[in-house]
């Protein structure tokens, strides 16, 4: 697994720097071979290939894309357990049940597999060294939790920064506290805390920054603040900047497909994990966005063959941007939005 992982790893040090082109080109072959295997063994995609008269074996080209229609979450609902294949390569190792934390609607069955899981620990690896963060730093979070659990005034702590960063490297401790603790104790984790890097929703953080600007509060030690699960604005990093003297480093990622995009090394922009999948922008016609505009987020997740979800319509709105001037090829979302109204 760690010599898996480590290849992984060197392999996308390299195809951060492909050209646009060349990217899609690498992904067209992935994705010819999800839509020959999806055609194969899923009843659903079966379906779907057909009614848009599409040969799964040809070669995939933008425009089959654009063929394939859009799969919404009350697709998967309905789709029940169609949507899963009936033949999961030995290859991929075992499948494991992914959690989907959606409140609305009937549930959702997906699978992940083990190579899904080696491509999402790849991805929290390349996020640490983007940002070149230390490995035995402390890692803080305040996160939702269950009712009750890791409250202040003591959170919760480990040895550990988690399975995924802990796969390659030693790593520092770990700390938790749940989001619902009041503000001020929050705050007061944090100083006895003192951690290296912190992490948490942006509304929390917002909250977290103004309240340590009110108090004159500085957070030494603290290098870099990391978000989860909300849109980033500029305001909220200009009062984390303001109030802690340190970067905020934002990703974009989803239950169902894992890693979409992190931010640059270099810019406030974030790059699409394009080795992960294939992530698309559209307008309300179904024409794709171009830099400066927004629309509807699509996902092809190039590595789940268990249950392969093919233009997966998040519900959330993004930005496409201009090309980094980092100079990796990975394309741009300016800035996620948040939720798209609904669709008609
Ligand atoms: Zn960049």
């Amino acid at each position: 697994m760690a010599a898996l992982l480590m290849s992984l790893l060197y392999q996308l040090d390299q195809t951060q720097w492909l050209t646009p082109e060349a990217l899609f080109a690498e992904q067209a072959r992935q994705l010819r071979v999800l839509f020959a295997h999806a055609a194969a063994s899923v009843p659903f995609y079966g379906r779907r290939f057909a009614a848009a008269g599409l040969d799964p074996d040809a070669a995939v080209t933008r425009e089959t894309l654009h063929r394939l229609p859009v799969l919404r979450r009350s697709d998967l609902q309905s789709a029940g357990a169609t949507i899963g294949t009936t033949a999961l390569p030995k290859s991929h190792g075992k499948r494991h049940a992914l959690e989907t934390s959606a409140t609305t609607g009937a549930p959702v069955s997906l699978y992940g597999t083990e190579i899904t899981g080696i491509f999402w620990r790849a991805c929290v690896m390349r996020e640490h060294l983007w940002h070149e963060r230390r490995m035995d730093g402390k890692l803080a979070a305040i996160r939702p939790a269950r009712p009750g659990a890791a409250m202040a005034p003591l959170g919760l702590s480990s040895d550990s920064w988690g399975r995924a960063s802990g796969a390659l490297f030693p790593t520092g401790p770990a700390v938790l506290l749940n989001a619902a603790s009041p503000l001020p104790a929050q705050l007061d984790w944090l100083l006895r805390e003192r951690p290296t890097y912190l992490i948490s929703l942006p509304s929390n953080l917002a909250a977290l920054a103004r309240l340590s600007v009110e108090e004159g509060v500085s957070l030494p030690g603290l290098e870099q603040v990391m978000t989860v699960g909300e849109p980033v604005t500029a305001a909220l990093r200009d009062i984390v900047r303001q109030a802690w003297d340190v970067p905020l480093k934002d990703s974009y990622s989803c239950e169902e497909a894992g890693y979409l995009a992190m931010q640059c090394p270099e810019q406030e922009v974030l790059h699409v994990q394009s080795e992960n999948l294939l992530l698309e922008v559209v307008g309300n016609d179904g024409r794709p966005c171009v830099p400066g505009e927004a629309g509807r987020v699509l996902v092809t997740s190039l590595h789940n063959f268990a249950t392969p979800l093919i233009r997966y319509e998040l519900g959330d709105l993004a930005e496409v941007g201009a090309p980094c001037a980092c100079g990796r090829g990975l394309p741009v979302i300016a800035r996620v939005l948040g939720r798209a109204p609904a669709a008609g």
